[in-house]
């Protein structure tokens, strides 16, 4: 039984799930085929209207649903409400936006009359990880379901319980049977479904690792993948940047969620005459923060997800170190069986460091000092990845100029990280490719078919 649901807070089991086999595999597949062919004879209305009634459902069963990721991963019970919150929005966007983004696209040409229609092309089978549930499943769930595509979700092995309560949802508000069947399987499996005839493309959010693998796959297979990967995403502060909204902004951009997204603002890269104020200010936020009990209102960084996540993170920090980092803050220990990791903040990274390009997913900080702007811009695209950055400074146009210089899928301006539904999400280089949410999202899987009258 690899699937589990062991508390983060406390290191208990709390509840063992059944592994999926070969034939529950051919079921799913048998099930989605079926409904991926009748959904070809039924409107996008009668879609957007079911998925109408399952953002009502996401908001009816809020507390479950928040308690259940917590349960399975740790985070703080108030975070899992936002994101029920944001997924049930998710949900409304693509019920209320499907009919225009599914609309005939007529197409300019001298020779004919030209058009394109948006066609379902099958089964997709959704690689999910734990870090937010309900999210990941939602923006790749809502937007197929609107374009006729069924969802096989293998979700991550130790958010069992999330995935489950939200299948058992999403059917119990009006889905047809094989719109979206999670199922308990392993690596063996979902290589054979992304190699079944019948699944039409995959999508992992995930490690590189398990990017790679499954990209592997689907490359064998033929098949369309999305990759959303890791980050190590710069939080750059110009000399113009407002210090006050630098300083509200700069630790919840690092420990919102434990530290652990792959989008979080990971290296904080100041000018040399702020930078002692800004460790200074890292350091008295980071010192306040308090961590423990996920399901206590007054906590602020819940426990990480699993005891590895915790042994990796441990293991980085001290390569860190040994490579001569400076560790300039660590909370003291929490103490107890859950898996906690104390906000901690590293300075004199240098690129021999072996840490220099690695992703720490945790409430970890890099602080890095510069002595010019294109110190900055060079020192944030030095990395092998390409998900996010954010831009402090009063001057928005001066901080567009910056963005626009660094190699990544989104920039976000005075401000942390965001996700909305009608924003596209998504990086370059090994931070993975193609985009989810907005109707970029909705395109990933579809079938642009070319209707052409000379
Ligand atoms: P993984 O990539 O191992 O897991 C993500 C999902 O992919 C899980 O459902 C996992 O299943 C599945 N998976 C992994 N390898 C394969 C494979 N070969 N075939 C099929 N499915 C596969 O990430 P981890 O949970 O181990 O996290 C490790 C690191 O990944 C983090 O430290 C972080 O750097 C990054 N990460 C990034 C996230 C993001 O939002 N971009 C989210 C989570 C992690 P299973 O759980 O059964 O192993």
């Amino acid at each position: 039984m690899t699937y589990k649901t062991t508390y983060p807070y406390t290191g208990e089991v709390l509840q063992t799930y059944d592994d999926a086999t070969a034939a529950d595999l051919e079921k799913a597949l048998t099930v989605g085929h079926d409904l991926y062919k009748s959904w070809r004879h039924t409107s996008v209305k009668e879609r957007a209207d079911i998925l109408a009634k399952i953002a009502d459902a996401i908001i009816a069963h809020k507390q479950e649903l928040a308690q259940a990721m917590t349960y399975d991963m740790g985070k703080l019970l108030t975070e899992a409400e936002g994101e029920v919150d944001l997924c049930a929005s998710i949900v409304s966007y693509y019920a209320e936006k499907g009919e225009e983004f599914m609309a005939d696209t007529p197409l300019e040409t001298p020779a004919g009359n030209a058009h394109y229609i948006k066609q379902s092309t099958g089964i997709i089978v959704a690689v999910e990880p734990w870090n937010f549930p309900l999210y990941q499943v939602v923006r790749v769930f809502a937007p197929n379901f609107i374009v006729g595509n069924p969802i096989i979700l293998k979700h991550a092995s130790i958010c069992p319980k999330s995935a489950q309560l939200f299948a058992d949802i999403v059917l119990e508000a009006g889905a047809p049977e094989g719109a979206l069947n999670n199922l308990f399987i392993d690596y063996d499996l979902v290589s054979k479904a992304i190699h079944d005839p019948r699944v039409a493309g995959v999508c992992l959010t995930g490690s590189e690792r398990g990017g790679a693998s499954v990209a592997k796959e689907a490359g064998e297979a033929l098949k369309k993948s999305t990759l959303e990967l890791g980050g190590n995403d710069a939080f750059i502060i110009l000399d113009d940047a407002d210090w006050d909204e630098v300083k509200a902004v700069a630790p919840g951009a690092r420990l919102y969620n434990a530290g652990q997204v792959c989008t979080s603002s990971k290296r904080f890269i100041v000018m040399a005459d702020k930078y002692d104020e800004f460790v200074d200010v890292l350091k008295d936020s980071f010192s306040k923060a308090k961590v423990g009990d996920p399901m206590d209102p007054a906590t602020d960084v819940a426990p990480l997800s699993s005891k590895s996540a915790q042994e990796k993170l441990q293991k980085q920090v001290q390569t860190a170190i040994d490579g001569g980092a400076t560790l300039v803050y660590r909370q003291d220990p929490v103490g107890g069986d859950g898996f906690f990791f104390e906000p901690t903040i590293l300075t004199d990274i240098t690129k021999d460091n072996p840490i220099y390009n690695q992703e720490m997913f945790g409430p970890v900080a890099s602080v890095y000092k510069v002595n010019s702007e294109e110190e900055a811009i060079a020192l944030a695209n030095d990395s092998s990845y390409g998900l996010g950055n954010t831009i402090f400074s009063s001057d928005i146009e001066h901080a567009q100029r910056v963005a626009a210089q660094i190699e990544t899928g989104m920039s976000f301006i005075n401000s942390g990280w965001a996700s909305l539904p009608e924003l596209p999400f998504g990086g370059v280089k090994n931070s993975g490719y193609g985009r989810e949410l907005s109707e970029l999202g909705l395109n990933a899987f579809v079938n642009e078919h070319l209707i052409f009258e000379p």
